[in-house]
């Protein structure tokens, strides 16, 4: 156990799952943040409740002065004053991961990658439950691993999704199993450099022990002591989810679960009855020759050109919302060969619209969700097109100039189908 007092920077879920944690256990707890938005208000409240002493706009360094460790949640930049302040004095810095770990007795998967991490953390943990052995997920996919201490049952395997400025932040964290399923630029906003960035997704080996498993895609190298496993992709008929990323994920998961020694049968039937992650490529409706897909996770070119390389060729597709400053260039030749029709919404229609001319097949303004999946279904009726046809939901933009976030879009578009 570290030393407290403790100052908690970052009040964003897994913050507040670190302070709550630490105050249940009779620690002295400050908890930080530099903003001080509505939400913050109520987690402050929530955290007052239970002693914790918080500080909104909070930008004065002497706090570190009350302090012996600091507790960084992922959500806040190694760049962040009270962050470099208690590097410069010396004081501890560690993740929430790092010190929820250091907390539980469990054994550990650890999953990280560029793509498809909560698809297969929950696939692991699908396995585990087919093969009846004790598991719990954590880390990026919702439930802050803080808030499994004390309350998890200590034979479960957990199964921790690690984005890279969760493990930029490790110490000591040595999982008995750490997954890496693909690497490409992502976050450089944050990390400055491809090179950093995979340096933090690196970290997931870096304290292994020879006894532990380290995962990997095939002719991936990373120093590690770990044994080494790699996985290629299954064959089309070993799962039920569309696409070849997901035969990857697969893949991923199958020698985890294997190396970590589930039985054969039952990662095979747990390869084979998994359903897919909300969101993700998510078969919302396949009724009278249309399917509609939900995959309101695509917040990014990469994600909708896997999308539309992963169902059937003449997709109607929704795109659009806030588009991040991307180049949709990439998006022109797949979107000439693979769709009908393009459905534009939300802040950066127009942008898109532009890029997307070239790609030669018909662009339609639609403004709102609403009124692109009611222009879609409309046109595949007209259509004289061989059922069935997909109508995707696969944005390649983030939802915040229309929804709350991609889950509230991806819900409102199956509310829509429905
Ligand atoms: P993450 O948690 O890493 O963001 P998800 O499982 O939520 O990953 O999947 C997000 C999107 O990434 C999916 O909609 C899909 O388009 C894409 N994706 C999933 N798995 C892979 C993969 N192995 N390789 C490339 N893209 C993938």
């Amino acid at each position: 156990m570290p030393a407290g007092p403790f100052l908690v920077v970052g009040l964003a879920r897994s913050g507040e799952a670190a302070a709550r944690l630490l105050a249940e256990r009779g620690e002295t707890v400050i908890g930080a943040d530099a903003a001080g938005s509505d939400r913050l208000s109520e987690v402050a409240e929530r955290l007052s409740a239970i002693g914790v002493e918080v500080q909104l706009h909070a930008a004065d360094l002497a706090l570190l002065a009350r302090a012996e460790t600091l507790v960084k949640s992922p959500g806040v930049p190694a760049e962040a004053p009270l962050v470099t302040g208690a590097r410069k004095r010396g004081m501890p810095v560690l993740g929430e991961l790092e010190l929820a770990w250091r907390l539980l007795s469990n054994e550990f998967i650890a999953v990280t990658g560029t793509n498809g991490k909560t698809t297969t953390t929950e696939w692991i943990a699908h396995i585990h439950r087919v093969a009846g052995a004790p598991v719990a997920t954590a880390g990026n996919v919702g439930t802050a691993l803080s808030s499994l201490v004390d309350r998890v049952d200590p034979a479960a395997t957990i199964v921790a999704e690690c984005s890279s400025f969760q493990l930029e932040d490790c110490v000591a964290f040595s999982p008995e199993a750490a997954v890496l399923l693909n690497l490409s630029p992502d976050h450089l906003d944050r990390h400055h450099s491809f090179a950093a960035y995979r340096d933090a997704k690196h970290r997931i080996f870096a304290h292994q022990r020879p006894t532990d498993v380290a995962v990997l895609p095939e002719g991936y190298q990373v120093p590690t002591r770990a044994r080494q496993v790699r996985f290629g992709g299954v064959a089309e008929t070993a799962v039920t989810l569309p696409g070849r990323h997901n035969r990857a994920n697969a893949a991923a998961a199958a020698a985890v679960c294997l190396a970590r020694g589930l039985a054969p049968d039952a990662v095979t039937e747990g390869l084979l009855s998994f359903r897919g992650v909300p969101h993700r490529l998510e078969l919302v409706s396949d009724r009278d020759g249309i399917r509609y897909v939900n995959d309101s996770k695509a917040t990014n070119v990469d994600s909708t050109l896997t999308a539309l390389a992963a169902v059937p060729a003449g997709v109607h597709l929704i795109l659009g919302g806030q588009g991040k400053a991307q180049d949709f260039g990439p998006l022109v030749d797949a979107v000439a060969a693979r769709c009908a029709a393009v459905y534009l919404i939300g802040e950066d229609a127009e942008q898109i619209g532009r890029t997307l001319a070239r790609a030669g097949v018909p662009i339609i303004h639609a403004g709102e969700l609403a009124d692109a999946v009611e222009a879609a279904r409309v046109a595949v009726r007209r259509s004289a097109a061989p059922a069935p046809v997909t109508i995707l939901l696969s944005p390649a933009c983030a939802s915040f100039d229309q929804f709350a976030d991609f889950e509230a879009r991806g819900d409102a578009f199956r509310e829509l189908v429905r």
